[in-house]
Order: structure tokens, then C-alpha cells, then sequence
């Protein structure tokens, strides 16, 4: 999809649905308010899948984490700590030895991770490993020791003129002597493939737009850092295509508004649903959504009762 056109909106199509009047008291209820605000993933959720999204931020079902997502969260902390440390001290050696620190830390975060996560010890020590191939690769990305970030873990946050807020967390914000701004994310995954560039910037320029909103700044340069494959993507962004970034973004939100308004939050099956923790609820796979909350039943629930020998109007 190119980067500022707008994402696939879960538009209602009451000519799929039948054609029959529901029971007012048992239709519709206007459902808890939601807060108008997004983050690049909340964003990136949606427009990948408007019912992933209802799943994660309107029902708030938990998922199990995954081995991969959290050694990439074990790597990051070693990223953002290893600048504590004095310039000359940044080595590749001294970062390897840093994760035993990093997966405590991570761990202090959520009740039974190891065991949610591994069968023994062993498994858990061989996983912890495999984090050490992605810190070599940072190292062959860039040199840390003559690197001095402005900030790490940044947390960003603007309100566009709509009410709309956009917040997030960038990885680290670097800031040259002209004071010019870098901002930089690490994934632990491999790089986009030929055409899949834009979508995986649309999250550096989400960054961007926050970034020049609340200071009237851009952002001289956005960089990725693909520690699986060892590619950099750089971008230089303009206020142009922060523009349509911000128009792009406020359609999102009009978009989920109205899937919030209708009930309507459309699945939309991809390769990604093979790794997508509610298969078993996901009515493209033949399960059941759960009502939504605040509400009595969720739309297809009412739909497939007025279809049926539920008396209507
Ligand atoms: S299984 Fe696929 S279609 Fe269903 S909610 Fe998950 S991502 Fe969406």
C-alpha cells in the first residue's frame, strides 16, 4: 500500500448482513467511550487487521509472549544500557555479557515469564544465546563508542489539532552539534523485503510527525536498524509526507471510530495470521468473538439472531 494512501477502513456493509429489523432493546448500545489516541503499533495493528486490534485494544485479551518477541525486548534493554556505560567501555564483549542483567530486568516485569516461556533451564539458557549473534550484528551496524545519545527509551507524545493524540517510544534520539536530530529504532527481525519499505517506515515517520508536532522540528534523519540481517534503513523525512503522514493517521482514527461506533471490526486474513494469538476466536477461522465490553452481543452474535427464530422488532 503506498505509505499516505489511507488504510483499508472496516466500511459497515449492511447489504452482507440481512436485511431485518433488530430488537432496540436488544440492539446496539452506544458502548464505553473510546479515548482518541494511537501509537505506531496500535496503528499498525489496525490497519493489518481491524479485529486483531479490537482484540488487543478493545477487549484487551492478553496473549502469550513468544520466545522471539521477548529476547528482541532483552536485546533492547542491553542496547539502551550499554550507554551507561563510559564510551570505551561499549564493547561487543562487555554487551554479551550484559544479557544474564537484562532478562532479569525483563523478567521482573511479568509474573512466570521463564516458565510461560521454557520447559527447562537449558531451553531458557540456549534462547539467551541466541541473543548474542544479534548484539555482534549492532556492533557491524555501528560503533557505540563514538556515539553519545540525547535520549533512550524516549517516550514522544503530541495532540493534533483534532483532539487526536499520538504517543510512543522511540529507541534511542541522537542530536548532532548543529543540533540536528536522528531518530533510531532497532528490530531484532530481518529488513523489509523489495516493496515493503514504506509500510516499515510508517512507523519512523509516525515518530517523525510526534517529533516535529511537539517541537517544530523535523527529524533530519530516520534509521532503522535490522539486527536479523544486518541491513540499515535510513530516510530523510520532510514536512510534506509528514503532512500526509498526519492525514493518514487521522483517517486511521475516523476508521476505527467508525468500526468503534458500528461494531464492526472486520477481520482480514493474511500469512501473519499464522503467528496471531486469536485464530481460535477469529470468525475468518471459524471461532466465535467474544461480546465486546460494555456491549450485550457482539454484532454478528445479534445478526445471526435476527436471521434466525430470535423475533425481531
Ligand atoms: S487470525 Fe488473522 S484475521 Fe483473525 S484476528 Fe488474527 S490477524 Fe485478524
Amino acid at each position: 500500500m503506498p505509505d499516505d494512501a489511507v488504510p483499508a477502513a472496516p466500511e459497515p456493509q449492511p447489504d452482507a448482513v440481512p436485511t431485518v429489523s433488530v430488537d432496540p432493546a436488544q440492539a446496539w448500545e452506544a458502548g464505553p467511550p473510546i479515548v482518541p489516541s494511537l501509537s505506531p503499533s496500535r496503528a499498525g495493528d489496525f490497519m493489518t487487521c481491524p479485529l486483531l486490534y479490537r482484540f488487543r485494544v478493545v477487549d484487551r485479551i492478553p496473549e502469550k509472549p513468544s520466545p522471539a518477541a521477548v529476547r528482541g525486548t532483552v536485546v533492547h534493554q542491553v542496547l539502551e544500557d550499554l550507554f551507561d556505560l563510559p564510551a570505551a567501555e561499549r564493547t561487543v564483549e562487555r554487551a554479551t555479557s550484559m544479557l544474564p542483567a537484562a532478562w532479569e530486568q525483563v523478567q521482573s516485569e511479568e509474573v512466570d515469564l521463564a516458565a510461560q516461556l521454557f520447559e527447562s533451564p537449558v531451553e531458557a539458557q540456549e534462547w539467551l544465546a541466541s541473543a548474542v549473534p544479534l548484539l555482534e550484528t549492532y556492533f557491524r551496524l555501528e560503533n557505540p563508542t563514538t556515539l553519545e545519545p540525547a535520549e533512550r527509551e524516549l517516550r514522544v507524545e503530541t495532540t493534533l489539532d483534532d483532539g487526536l493524540v499520538l504517543r510512543g517510544f522511540v529507541d534511542r534520539l541522537d542530536r548532532n552539534a548543529a543540533g540536528d536530530t536522528r531518530v533510531v529504532d532497532y528490530k531484532t527481525g530481518k529488513s523489509p523485503g523489495e516493496g515493503y519499505e514504506q509500510k516499515a517506515l510508517f512507523q519512523m515517520r509516525f515518530y517523525a510527525l510526534v517529533l516535529w508536532r511537539a517541537t517544530g522540528v523535523v527529524p533530519r534523519q530516520l534509521q532503522l536498524l535490522y539486527l536479523g540481517d544486518e541491513q540499515a534503513l535510513r530516510h530523510s523525512p520532510d514536512e510534506d509526507e509528514l503532512l500526509a503522514t498526519e492525514r493518514k493517521v487521522k483517517a486511521l482514527w475516523a476508521a476505527i471510530q467508525r468500526a468503534h461506533d458500528t461494531g464492526e471490526w472486520r477481520p482480514s486474513p493474511s500469512r501473519l495470521c499464522d503467528w496471531c494469538d486469536h485464530k481460535s476466536r477469529c470468525p475468518a477461522f471459524g471461532g466465535t468473538s467474544p461480546p465486546l465490553p460494555g456491549r450485550s452481543a457482539a454484532p454478528e452474535a445479534l445478526r445471526t439472531a435476527a436471521a434466525g427464530t430470535t423475533p425481531a422488532g
